[in-house]
């Protein structure tokens, strides 16, 4: 499904996880795709090798979203390779679970400074250089806005994203760039695996909540998020579009 010809697309944290699922997905529709990555080299190498393996146009681009001088160099470089930018997806993102006694400063700025800071900076720098004919932004949230006990913080970090999302679809809708979030359930990734989620009674009772009876696969966030990057969804503007198989909390 060719939805995305010819539409150049930076997606952040893409070396793993959720984000190298959207990074493949949109290839596959046609986008030529900038694959950033934090500190994985070799698994933003392996994504940019399956995607050109498979007919498609991408590159590897360094830059830690936490590090604001970073973030223009990274979308300068997109836009070097590429040309302007259609499609911008925010997901490259931490998580960090603790109980309210746990937080610290440290704690409470290094997951603000990825999931919010990191993800404004890269809509700023990305939007002055987003195609004139406007285009499509993702942020990637999760249904934890809806409150997840013991994860008070990084629970705020997805509630800023969707507020952000309400506010700058409003803001940027003059320009034709649609903003949506799309939240997705649990999936199985590198993160949840390394964080302990994969395997434990915390996926056991997601799966209970969980209509489908299943967690998810990057691949289920990434096929929506095409979606959204596409003109299919040309009407769907400051959304938060949850995709987790119908879980409630
Ligand atoms: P993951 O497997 O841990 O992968 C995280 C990705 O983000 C990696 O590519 C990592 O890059 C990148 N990243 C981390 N910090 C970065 C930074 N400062 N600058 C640039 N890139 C950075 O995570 P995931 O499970 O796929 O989660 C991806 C997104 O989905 C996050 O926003 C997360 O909050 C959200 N989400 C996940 C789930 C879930 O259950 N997995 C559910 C809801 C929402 P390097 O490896 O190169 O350092």
């Amino acid at each position: 499904m060719a939805t995305l010809t010819g539409k150049v697309a930076l997606v952040t944290g893409a070396s793993k996880g959720i984000g190298a699922g959207i990074a493949k997905e949109l290839a596959s529709r046609g986008a030529v795709v900038a694959v950033n990555y934090a500190s994985d080299k070799a698994g933003a190498d392996k994504v940019v090798n399956e995607i050109k393996a498979n007919g498609g146009k991408a590159i590897a681009i360094h830059a830690n979203v936490a590090e604001p001088q970073t973030i223009g160099p990274l979308v300068d470089a997109v836009v070097k390779e590429f040309g302007p930018i259609d499609v911008l997806v925010n997901n490259a993102g931490i998580y960090e679970f603790g109980p309210l006694e746990n937080i610290t400063p440290e704690h409470f700025h290094k997951q603000f400074n990825v999931n919010v800071l990191g993800l404004l900076l890269t809509t700023q720098a990305a939007v002055k250089q987003f195609n004139p004919a406007g285009g499509s932004i993702v942020n990637v949230s999760s249904v934890v806005v809806d409150g997840v006990p013991g994860a008070s913080v990084y629970s705020a970090t997805k509630g800023a994203v969707d507020t952000i999302t309400a506010a700058l679809a409003k803001e940027l809708g003059p320009k034709r760039i649609r903003v949506n979030s799309i939240n997705p359930g649990i999936i199985e990734t590198e993160g949840t695996h390394a964080a302990g989620f994969i395997g434990s009674d915390f996926q056991k009772e997601a799966e209970k909540r969980t209509p489908l009876g299943r967690i998810g696969q990057p691949k289920d966030i990434a096929t929506a998020t095409a979606f959204l990057a596409s003109e299919d969804s040309a009407w769907i503007n400051g959304q938060a579009i949850y995709a987790a198989g119908g879980f409630t909390l």
